[in-house]
């Protein structure tokens, strides 16, 4: 896991304020590795690793982060651009901009989810745009994928043209063309064959269908799961075929998603939609960002580094860093900032949901919610105190006891416990010199 990687790295990067060769080399192979073990293909984990290093190096690092936050930050971005974060929401849509019927091809390997994918496109097309679609298989080795395409269209409700498995694929796409035109069609997909294993023939015969109608989408179909076999079937296609779009499937299953990275890398041409289920409502629109973070395998921990960003106020844990350092005394006052810091930012659970699943379970001992209450206990304490007492807990005798008990509703007893806990965590503080809990916050976060 990534995020488990980074932060041992993290660690012995604290306390530098700019991205260097050196401070970034060590996270940049951890990075790497990351990217192999999901499968990304070498050539684009390469490409990646000289992009993200160009434009780290030199950058500074915001006072919140640590350089190893920066450098994950960095990395993310990157490699959401690459996966078409930049291209916007127009990446996911498809091109109309033709005399209808609008052609869609649909190109890949057997079994990658090309006929369900036809359904599902078909379904998204009659609600979301209200086009009329036919829909065509031009798979004629099987005579089960025609009636598999036939019972798809059907169950979404839209046209399906018959043919038959003695018919040529050229011919059954022109005729299909032929049909949409006449009857008004304003979308036609035309689903293909696709064998095992790419060959020459097959490539022959989807470029011939593709050059007989001259679809305006080209979408090649590739299943999330196969990883590494993506590049070489993504490779065979791009070269027979010109590409407008990609459709990533399976990615309701567990891989990584390595193949995204690949299969953009080669093809150029943006991810338009992902399937996430066999069930005709399982499409959706590519979301570049989401993609990054499961590559990277990283929860959503950047959501948290940017939430810190947002929300830490980051003079306040300054002025308190320096003050420890100048041999400042933690005080009642300075623990109240930091309790309402942590509110900012969800308090102890919020911060418990945004870490990834493996860093959850290892902070799940620690029963949150009963400390959260303490929290909230002491917090209702500290605020029935004046700010003198705040800053000089040792006045706090008998009398001024019970003033504090009875302000915050609670035993004297437990306002003595409050100072004892207090004092014990002090002395952590003097230990931890300065940072406090955001320093306790940030080695959670690396
Ligand atoms: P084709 O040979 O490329 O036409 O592939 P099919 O459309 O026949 O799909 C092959 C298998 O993958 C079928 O069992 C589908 O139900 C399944 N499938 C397709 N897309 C998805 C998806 O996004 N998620 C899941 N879980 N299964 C899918
Ligand atoms: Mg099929």
């Amino acid at each position: 896991n990534l995020t488990q990687r980074l932060a041992k790295v993290v660690k012995t990067m604290r306390g530098e304020a700019r991205l260097t060769e050196t401070n970034t080399a060590e996270m940049l192979r951890e990075v790497r590795l990351a990217l192999l073990e999901a499968d990304v293909a070498l050539p684009a984990v390469r490409e990646f690793i000289a992009k993200v290093k160009e434009k780290a190096l030199g950058e500074d690092v915001i006072s919140s982060l640590t350089p190893g936050q920066a450098l994950v930050g960095v990395v993310q971005r990157e490699l959401a651009a690459l996966m078409g974060a930049d291209l916007g929401a127009a990446a996911s849509q498809l091109n109309f901009a033709t005399q209808p019927p609008a052609i869609i091809l649909m190109a890949g390997l057997q079994g990658v989810g090309k006929t369900t994918s036809v359904g599902k496109l078909a379904k998204f097309l009659r609600e979301n745009h209200k086009k009329k679609v036919l829909t065509v298989s031009a798979d004629v080795y099987r005579p089960a994928a025609i009636a598999q395409l036939q019972s798809v269209t059907e169950q979404v409700g839209a046209d399906f043209f018959p043919s038959h498995s003695t018919d040529k694929p050229v011919d059954i796409a022109l005729a299909a063309l032929d049909f949409a035109k006449k009857h008004h069609h304003d979308v036609l997909i035309i689903d293909t064959a696709g064998r095992l294993g790419i060959d020459a023939a097959m490539m022959e015969e989807i470029a011939a269908v593709h050059t007989a109608v001259k679809p305006i989408e080209t979408l090649f179909v590739v299943d999330a799961m196969v990883g590494q076999d993506a590049v070489n079937s993504a490779r065979a296609f791009h070269d027979a075929l010109p590409l407008t779009g990609i459709i990533l499937t399976k990615l309701d299953g567990d891989s990584r998603g390595g193949a995204a990275l690949s299969v953009r890398h080669i093809t150029g041409v943006p991810i338009k939609f992902s399937g996430v289920s066999e069930k005709m409502d399982g499409l959706e629109a590519f979301d570049a960002s989401r993609m990054a973070n499961r590559i990277l395998g990283m929860g959503d921990i950047l959501a948290l580094v940017a939430e810190a960003q947002k929300n830490m106020d980051v003079s306040a844990a300054q002025d308190l860093a320096q003050k420890m350092k100048s041999g400042g005394k933690f005080d009642l006052n300075d623990f109240k900032a930091q309790i309402s810091q942590m509110k900012k930012m969800g308090g102890l659970s919020g911060l418990l949901d945004k870490l990834p699943a493996q860093m959850q379970q290892a902070a799940a001992g620690a029963n949150m919610g009963m400390a959260e209450k303490q929290v909230r206990r002491m917090e209702g304490i500290i605020n029935a105190m004046t700010p003198l007492e705040r800053a000089k807990p040792d006045l706090i005798k008998a009398s001024r006891k019970r003033r504090i008990a009875t302000g915050a509703g609670v035993q004297i007893q437990e306002v003595n416990r409050m100072l004892a806990q207090f004092e014990q965590m002090q002395s952590m503080m003097k230990k931890l010199k300065g940072g406090g809990m955001m320093k306790m916050m940030r080695s959670m976060k690396g």
